[in-house]
């Protein structure tokens, strides 16, 4: 059962396997109303608490966002490789059940925190931000430099949840098609970086890439651009240099990374 959805930007059409709950409790208007506002208000709040431990130990902290099998955790793969001795790396590894992307960040430097959704959240299709306060528990920020959050594969629910993050990407897989910006804009428009990923595939794919691009730019015209393939490698070291920040050597002293 998924909770609680800010029914005003997002349609429930084209969006198959995504359960968006019982809101029969919630159907009265002005109730509902109130009780999403408590739960955003409570979110929010959550979202401060865990900046501001971020903020207190200098960490920089990147929520990862997109549809399930863009490629997220082949690319957290590359990017821990990239990063080890560089920069200290914790891994927030949101998934609605297994441990099977944990176990594929095993042995790569970074600590990682598992949260599975299906248990105790009643199968979320998004990370929130009481949900990342526990999962913090798991990691030693003050020995950290840097924490990435694997979202849970959604393009809907996990852009309407400000998790503590400093900055706010998300990996588009080419084999999804040019015109995920426009159907789901909220995503495109919530994120300051995109890897648009898989491009090794382009030879055996229709994709239109400026099409996707002119797409893109129409939602979210400031957004940094990266295409990569995580499988292969091509293009990563840029990407791996967003995400490290331009202060990457900073220490705690650093507190310019709020937005
Ligand atoms: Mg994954």
């Amino acid at each position: 059962m998924g909770r609680f959805h800010r029914h005003d930007d997002h349609d429930h059409g084209d969006h198959p396997g995504h359960d968006h709950g019982d809101h029969s409790g919630y159907a009265t208007g002005r109730r509902r109303i109130e009780i999403l506002e408590d739960i955003f208000a409570e979110n929010d709040h959550l979202a401060a608490h865990n900046r501001a431990a971020f903020d207190a130990a200098g960490v920089r902290a990147i929520n990862l966002m997109s549809s399930p099998g863009a490629g997220k955790t082949t690319l957290l793969q590359r990017t821990l490789a990239a990063l080890q001795g560089r920069l200290r790396v914790g891994v927030v590894e949101g998934d609605i059940e297994t441990d099977l992307d944990a176990e594929r960040l095993a042995g790569l430097g970074a600590q990682v925190a598992l949260l599975n959704t299906g248990a105790g959240f009643g199968g979320e299709c998004h990370l929130d931000a009481p949900m990342v306060a526990r999962a913090l528990a798991d990691l030693d920020l003050t020995t950290l430099d840097l924490v990435l959050i694997e979202n849970v594969g959604n393009l809907v629910c996990p852009a309407e949840f400000d998790v503590g993050e400093h900055r706010r990407a998300m990996v588009f897989s080419i084999t999804e098609g040019e015109d995920k910006p426009l159907k789901y804009p909220v995503m495109f428009r919530a994120v300051e970086a995109v890897a648009v990923n898989k491009i090794d595939l382009a030879p055996y794919l229709d994709f239109d890439r400026a099409l996707f691009l002119r797409n893109l730019r129409q939602v979210n015209p400031t957004v940094t651009v990266f295409e990569l393939s995580a499988r292969t490698g091509e293009g990563v070291a840029a990407w791996v240099d967003w995400v490290a920040g331009p202060d990457a050597a900073v220490g705690p002293a650093d507190q310019g990374l709020g937005s």
